[in-house]
């Protein structure tokens, strides 16, 4: 029956027609309408688009790789693992929820130990071959140790380029120039934070 409805039905609303019958099957035919199709007004708007921008001197690209746009600071690109103000040593405190919370399961690492019975990281590792900057590693980081900086630019002939934790480490000349930059990259506090966080009052 429903069978039957489906094959009776008006399709003149839905569809519309193709008219093929004027299409022309002889050579010379064929020719004019391709020179017809393409000689018809869009091409010269096209041409007039171009010129006027050509008179107007107005650069619409820039020479990358020598010249480079600017990023937001919000642009989630290859991680940057923080160093602490203080001591310079590692953010990073080896918790491990930003492995555990990885959708791509491209972040390893390992803790020890050390000599004054405290944990530290002693592997630490992302496969930015399989990662797809979600962010959510440095949104989940307790201690804003990994954040996502602003090197998008990580194409390399070495696998091992794309695991290379000391090359998201800050450098340690950095941090004593004073050049680790605290509020930028995804993952990192704002300039403005504690205006925004609501204070926990003492007397709770
Ligand atoms: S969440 Fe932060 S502190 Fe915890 S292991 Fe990852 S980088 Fe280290
Ligand atoms: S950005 Fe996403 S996929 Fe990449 S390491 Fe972090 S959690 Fe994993």
């Amino acid at each position: 029956m429903k069978n039957e409805q489906f094959n009776n039905r008006d399709i003149s609303n839905e569809y519309f027609k193709v008219d093929i019958e004027d299409y022309p099957t002889d050579p010379w035919g064929k020719f004019t309408r391709v020179v017809k199709r393409t000689f018809r007004g869009e091409l010269f708007v096209g041409l007039w688009v171009v010129m006027r921008e050509m008179i107007k001197f107005d650069t619409h690209t820039i020479s990358y790789p020598m010249e480079k746009m600017p990023i937001g600071p919000r642009y989630r690109a290859v991680h940057e693992m923080k160093r602490l103000w203080e001591s310079d040593t590692e953010r990073c405190i080896g918790c491990g929820l930003c492995e555990k919370i990885c959708i791509s399961n491209c972040i390893r690492m390992d803790t020890k130990i050390d000599e004054h019975s405290r944990k530290e990281v002693s592997e630490y590792t992302i496969n930015l071959g399989r990662c797809i900057f979600c962010g959510y590693c440095a949104e989940v980081c307790p201690e804003l140790a990994i954040t996502h900086g602003g090197e998008y630019e990580n194409a390399s002939e070495q696998r091992e380029h794309f695991i290379d934790y000391a090359g998201m480490l800050t450098p340690l000349d950095k941090m004593k120039a004073g050049t680790q930059k605290e509020f930028e990259g995804f993952g990192a506090i704002t300039p403005h934070e504690d205006e925004r966080v609501k204070k926990t009052p003492l007397a709770y």
